[in-house]
């Protein structure tokens, strides 16, 4: 169904009526390849958002359990939007040479939430951006040597790329940034001996591994890269882009072990899924530089007033609504109620696990989560792949999801193995395995 202008709200661009649909513009205009991947979920087009829900140009809905860990909010929180209206209504972009309050309530506001020791705040776009200030901090340290964790994701600007450490994504843009090394995640000893190899060492690690396939590292871990690094002088980089914010059901994943970085980054749910915000969190002594010189590292819309007033409201809603507390207890129960589900299907799903609300499902094999996710889609609900393990498919709920929606979240769950399961009952585990 193409809009009309007669059903487009006032002030909003009506779409235009020749040229097609908007898969044919996909294809023209943005990439082949993705409207492939649209047509292979089902060809739906979303519209509209609130809450956990997204609405499609047909009139479909679909609960969203999915966008790769922005909606920690639920889509379009009044508040943030509130604040974001404000903002463009007085003033969403600054002339950078003035002082501007918004970037300084933010990070006020920011700072109030984060690991103590934490100082400094530099804003950006994109997880990947914030990746790239951190390597910069780093390098201003001395620190010129990387160390990431075997299937760590990191964001995929040059920088962030040499650090996400998977050859399909790194091996068209190679040569990449000198001097890196991975280490496998989760074990301390063998960090150890890696750092031993010199002191001018950056460690970038995420506290649960996202993309990798939701993987918990041991505990203790965390606070064990953290001794390691200040035994051997190395600077620590805290990922959090997906996993902060209250994801995990605290509001940093620093917080498990009571870790304070050199860096941590933030993105995703931090200004509410309305505007693009990340930031990079530094202490004081790691931001030295870009204390002293404020054009060494900038961006034109770094820190612009729309995307701080939606931050700063959005770090207000996590507070005033007790969401990192919501998704540690939905979290939990959604954990327990989706292994009881999966339980009949061992053929199917190796395990369940998570950590407040980013779940993980790993599949005994890499199709089945394809399939999976379109059986969901058919069932009305939206989740996310792991780009870096094709066998997890990852819930991302938000927390402000109600008992309803998480009853319908599970019960889709259901419907869909139980397809899957009669496309590929338990005898045929081995054809299942090889279907990728
Ligand atoms: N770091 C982590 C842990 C991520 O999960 C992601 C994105 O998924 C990024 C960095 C990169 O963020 P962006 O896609 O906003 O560049």
């Amino acid at each position: 169904m193409t809009t009309t202008s007669e059903e487009t709200p006032p002030g909003v661009l009506p779409a235009p009526t020749t040229g097609g649909t908007v898969r044919d513009r996909y294809r023209r205009h943005l990439s082949r390849g993705r409207a492939k991947l649209g047509d292979l979920f089902g060809g739906h087009v979303e519209v509209a958002s609130q809450g956990a829900w997204v609405s499609t140009e047909d009139g479909g809905r679909f609960l969203n359990a999915g966008g790769y860990g922005v909606f920690i909010h639920g889509a379009r929180h009044p508040a943030v939007v509130s604040a974001v209206v404000r903002q463009v209504r007085t003033h969403p972009v600054a002339t950078r040479l003035l002082l501007e309050p918004e970037v300084a309530y933010a990070a006020e506001a920011l700072l109030a939430v984060a690991p103590p020791g934490l100082e400094r705040v530099h804003f950006a776009g994109s997880g990947a951006e914030a990746t790239e200030a951190a390597i910069k901090m780093a390098r201003t340290c001395g620190k010129t040597r990387l160390v990431s964790m075997i299937g760590g994701y990191h964001g995929k600007t040059m920088g962030a790329l040499s650090i996400t450490a998977r050859d399909l994504y790194q091996r068209p843009f190679r040569p990449l940034l000198p001097d890196v090394v991975q280490v496998p995640y989760g074990d301390a000893e063998a960090l150890a001996a890696t750092l031993a190899g010199g002191p001018e060492a950056c460690v970038v690690v995420e506290p649960v591994q996202g993309e990798a396939g939701v993987v918990i590292p041991p505990v203790g871990y965390l606070s064990d890269v953290a001794q390691l690094c200040r035994e051997h002088g190395a600077f620590l980089v805290l990922d959090e882009v997906l996993t902060g914010v209250g994801r995990l059901g605290q509001w940093w994943g620093a917080d498990r072990e009571g870790v304070t970085p050199d860096v941590m980054l933030v993105g995703k749910g931090l200004s509410g899924g309305i505007v693009p915000v990340s930031a990079a969190v530094a202490t004081a002594a790691a931001f030295q530089a870009f204390d002293k010189d404020p054009f060494l590292h900038t961006s034109t819309f770094s820190g612009a007033p729309i995307a701080m007033a939606a931050t700063r409201a959005a770090i207000a809603a996590v507070i005033d609504e007790g969401l990192v507390a919501r998704a540690a207890t939905i979290g939990a129960d959604l954990l327990d109620r989706l292994r009881a589900v999966v339980a009949p299907y061992p053929h199917l799903v190796r395990e369940v696990r998570g950590l407040g609300l980013l779940l993980g499902m790993e599949f005994t094999g890499p199709g089945l989560v394809g399939e999976m996710i379109i059986e969901l889609v058919n069932q009305r609900v939206i989740v996310n792949h792991s780009l870096n393990a094709d066998t997890v498919l990852r819930l991302t709920p938000p927390a402000v999801i109600t008992p309803d929606e998480v009853d319908h979240l599970v019960s889709a769950v259901d419907a869909a193995l139980r397809a899957l399961d009669r496309r590929y009952p338990a005898g045929r585990q081995a054809e299942v395995s090889g279907h990728a």
